[in-house]
């Protein structure tokens, strides 16, 4: 049988070749790919957008129940996210990673088939990178590059008064799916033998392991002919989203909480965890749905839209930012969403 290759047989340049040496770009933007010391790109008139994400072993993922192959997928995920949020289209990616002396070359390769398909499903060409050893666990670094036209890109200064706010999706679940995933860590921990029980909480797993991007409703709504004010995608929970478009968009806003989408696993599992359902759905990251602002015209068009729901209104700045209760009391709304940062 054969000796089974290794990263260190295979050096710096050796990984980067078997990683990538079949690779071919696709888009026209991209005149020269991997291999000489920078990547060439032709926008032509188009509007460039630029993202990047850096995601640290410990900090933004844990090994112990993360597939590899999960992992790449949503590494680039997270990217291609930021760039639909722009109403921008992710055309390239650079990837740049670490590895430390205990990955071996299958585990590198799992990330890439991982990367792959996130390439293939959205039509990103991988374009470059950088690999180095590190004696500080796996790092990956994602950059991603897309293209937009310039009266079309989305901010997230553009909301006005009355404007309707619209969110995609159900919010919440990434969040207990990890909460799932970190029990079942110290169950297993814990007890010899212990297999996962994670029966009837697929989604809840799937949204925090592997995200989608929400360019079908982006679609459906250009179709339409929707015009959007502001737009962000839901990465650090819903509350902290929603006054990011608040303070840029110089306006205040009421959310209602009977009109926050919430699937039913993430509802069972917070009562199973004896959590706030709604605190969930408000704080917790990773959704990676989308949160925009349409003007009022367009409600009876927008609440068509299958996978969107209406939760509220931007007001005038004066009236602040409020999630109005079922009991009709008013709860300012408060950025405690996912910080990395934080304690
Ligand atoms: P440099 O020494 O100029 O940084 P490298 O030898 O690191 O160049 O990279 C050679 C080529 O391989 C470049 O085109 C680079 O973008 C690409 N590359 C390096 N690492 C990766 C990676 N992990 N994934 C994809 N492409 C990569
Ligand atoms: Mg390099």
């Amino acid at each position: 049988m054969a000796e089974k290759r290794s990263i260190k047989d295979l050096g710096e340049f050796g990984l980067i070749d078997h990683l990538t040496n079949d690779i071919s770009p696709k888009h026209a933007s991209t005149v020269k790919g991997i291999g000489d010391d920078a990547a060439v790109l032709d926008y032509k008139d188009k509007q460039v957008v630029v993202t990047t994400d850096l995601l640290l072993e410990g900090i933004h993922f844990d090994l112990v129940y993360t597939p590899l192959k999960h992992l790449g997928y949503k590494a680039v995920i997270v990217n291609l996210s930021d760039v639909i949020a722009m109403n921008a289209r992710p055309k390239q990616i650079t990837v740049s990673l670490g590895i430390s002396s205990r990955f071996t070359l299958e585990m590198i390769e799992d990330i890439y088939a991982g990367i792959r398909l996130a390439c293939e499903k959205y039509e990103v060409d991988l374009i470059g990178g950088d690999t180095s050893a590190s004696l500080t666990g796996l790092t990956i670094s994602i950059t991603c590059i897309g293209e937009g036209e310039k009266d079309k890109l989305v901010y997230r200064s553009g909301a006005k008064d009355t404007d309707i706010i619209c969110v995609t999706g159900d919010l919440g679940a990434a969040y207990m799916g990890l909460q799932l995933l970190e029990r079942e860590k110290k169950v297993l921990a814990d007890v010899k033998g212990a297999q996962p029980d994670f029966d009837g909480y697929e989604y809840v797993l799937e949204k925090q392991l592997k995200p989608e991007i929400r360019l079908d409703i982006i679609t459906q709504l250009h179709e339409k002919g929707i015009p959007l004010s502001s737009m962000m995608d839901i990465s650090d929970g819903l509350s902290s989203e929603l006054l990011h478009i608040c303070k840029q968009s110089e306006c205040g806003c009421r959310i209602y909480e009977d009109r926050i989408p919430i699937d039913y696993q993430t509802a069972k599992l917070a009562e199973e965890f004896n959590m706030n359902l709604v605190t969930a759905a408000l704080n917790g990251g990773e959704d990676y749905e989308l949160l925009f602002t349409v003007p009022l015209d367009f409600y009876e068009k927008v609440v068509m839209i299958e996978g969107v729901k209406v939760i509220g209104h931007i007001t005038k700045p004066d009236a602040g930012a409020f999630m109005v209760t079922r009991g009709e009391q008013e709860i300012a709304l408060i950025a405690q969403g996912w910080n990395s940062m934080a304690e």
